[in-house]
């Protein structure tokens, strides 16, 4: 069985993005339940030598009558079930907000493996909220671009022992 990364956070951190930079077009998507086709996206991920499958939270920017909050403790709970890891992303030029907390209280109550990036990294934007990620209690944060490729290197150092 593959090793599967979920990658989650608040909306707007970049998690697609990276998703879409670690997959490509070998998008697959989940269709094992009703609904979750549409709120997880599975695919194939590449990083330097290592293959494993990564999950992406989506659905959570859509608008439904359930309260975004609650959405996002499903979601992600769900999601971490799915995985082996967690890929737990904040955007490092907003810094640490509420609904990051929310994340990380919902990680350690499943007691989930995490790798905490600081997305958004690039350029001296993020220095501040890269520093904050410390105060989740997650441990060292590693920092990231999803969008310009940036901290690609660190991921896979840290994941190489885990797939
Ligand atoms: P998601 O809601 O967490 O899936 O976030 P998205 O991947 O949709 O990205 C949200 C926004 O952040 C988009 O406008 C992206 O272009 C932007 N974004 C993603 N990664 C980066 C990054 O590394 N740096 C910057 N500056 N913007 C990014
Ligand atoms: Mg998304």
């Amino acid at each position: 069985m593959s090793f599967t990364l979920a990658i989650v956070g608040r909306p707007n951190v970049g998690k697609s993005t990276l998703f879409n930079r670690l997959v490509g077009k070998r998008l697959a998507l989940v269709d094992d339940q009703p609904g979750v086709t549409r709120d997880l996206r599975e695919g194939e991920a590449r990083l330097g030598e290592l293959r494993f499958t990564v999950i992406d939270t989506a659905g959570l920017e859509e608008a439904t009558d359930e309260s975004l909050q609650g959405r996002m403790r499903k979601l992600t709970e769900r999601a971490v079930e799915m995985a082996d890891a967690c890929l737990f992303m904040i955007d490092a030029r907003a810094g640490v907000l509420p609904a990051d907390e929310i994340f990380a209280d919902i990680l350690r109550r499943k007691s989930a493996q995490v790798i905490l990036g600081a997305n958004k990294a690039e350029g001296r934007a993020g220095e501040g909220g890269y520093v904050e990620a410390w105060s989740l209690g997650l441990g060292d944060p590693i920092a990231l671009s999803a969008e310009h490729g940036e901290g690609m290197f660190d991921l896979l150092q840290v994941l190489r022992p885990l797939v």
